[in-house]
């Protein structure tokens, strides 16, 4: 568990997950009037972790909790902070049900742990094999009780602490429904949740690349000094700026193999990499294209996903290219 604990600002902290490959998601901290947590990790030993770092600076467990958005990587730990008010936008407690419903994650890595099971799935799922051993290596999900969102809000929500304004901003959907920025402003801090990912590359889930560009320049008008991005380390708005260059990258390249009449995957196994071949796992690249193909064919905005099917062709993308398989 490679997980390091930075002051951002007077009263704003993050706890970063410094592998920064899939479910090392960080977590911030805003140290005012009972203090406040910003997602919480993707398992019960994370975040601990994360508590025990933040446990430095604070005077006592935080009251309040934000989730920036309802994947598992985010909400996971929210059962550590007994009683506290969890906030978040509207749409994410009956999300967290389903997407971070737990025992898919808990089944799959119990499965890859047992050799018989494993054998069985590896023809058939190579990536998903793969993507759960990875997991195994710094995750277990056991024991993960869903909390959700006790406090919930639209499109603006305020929290004035002792004289502190912070400012929940939603924004989705751009990466995932429940898409939500925390602005700081007197401390020019922004926690972005995964609308930004730090030299790692991006996994969106429900949304548009429109709605993304939009939040992206949103973020660049706050014209913070520090961004705690949802996943990978600190960063000033160059982070929104590379971010914005690869999404608009993807999705150009992806139009060209589209009109070409090329597959997703076989358009992820072509795109030039170029400067994102250095960022974490590469292959990745196959859900943005995926993405851009779901808007190019008009699918609907919160078409399901199959996860053992997208691990599969992160799989297959990362082989294509004679790479590293990592999610
Ligand atoms: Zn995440």
């Amino acid at each position: 568990m490679k997980m390091a604990m930075q002051q951002v600002s007077n009263n704003c902290f993050a706890v970063l997950c410094e592998k920064n490959r899939v479910c090392d998601a960080n977590s911030g901290f805003i140290n005012r009037a009972g203090g406040v947590v910003i997602d919480t990790q993707s398992d019960l030993p994370h975040a601990r972790q994360m508590i025990k770092l933040f446990g430095k600076v604070w005077r006592g467990m935080p009251t309040r909790i934000i989730n920036t958005h309802e994947d598992g990587d985010h909400v996971w730990g929210n059962q550590l902070f007994e009683g506290a008010e969890i906030i978040a936008h509207r749409s994410v407690p009956e999300r967290m049900k389903h997407v971070a419903n737990p025992e898919e994650i808990q089944k799959m890595l119990h499965g890859v742990a047992d050799l018989p099971t494993r054998q069985a799935l590896q023809s058939a799922h190579p990536g998903l094999v793969a993507a759960g051993l990875q997991l195994r290596e710094d995750y277990n999900f056991d024991g993960i009780e869903l909390v959700l969102p006790t406090t919930v809000f639209d499109t603006c929500y305020e929290l004035d602490l002792d004289g502190t304004e912070v400012h929940l901003i939603y924004v989705g959907p751009c990466h995932q429904v429940g898409d939500t920025i925390i602005h700081v402003p007197n401390e020019r801090v922004v926690f972005t949740g995964d609308v930004i990912f730090r030299q790692g590359t991006p996994m969106g889930w429900v949304g548009t690349y429109a709605k993304w560009f939009q939040c992206l320049d949103l973020i660049l008008q706050l014209n913070p000094e520090v961004i705690v991005p949802g996943h990978g380390p600190l960063c000033g708005i160059e982070g929104v700026v590379e971010m914005k260059a690869y999404l608009q990258y993807v999705r150009d390249e992806s139009r060209k193999c589209f009109d070409e009449g090329l597959s997703a995957l076989e358009a992820a196994k072509r795109i030039e990499l170029g400067p994102y071949g250095e960022w974490r796992a590469p292959a990745r690249l196959y859900m943005n294209v995926e993405r851009a193909y779901r808007e190019f064919r008009n699918d609907a905005p919160d078409a399901p996903w199959d996860h053992a099917a997208v691990f599969d062709a992160v799989y297959q993308v990362a082989k294509a290219r004679g790479i590293e398989v990592e999610y």
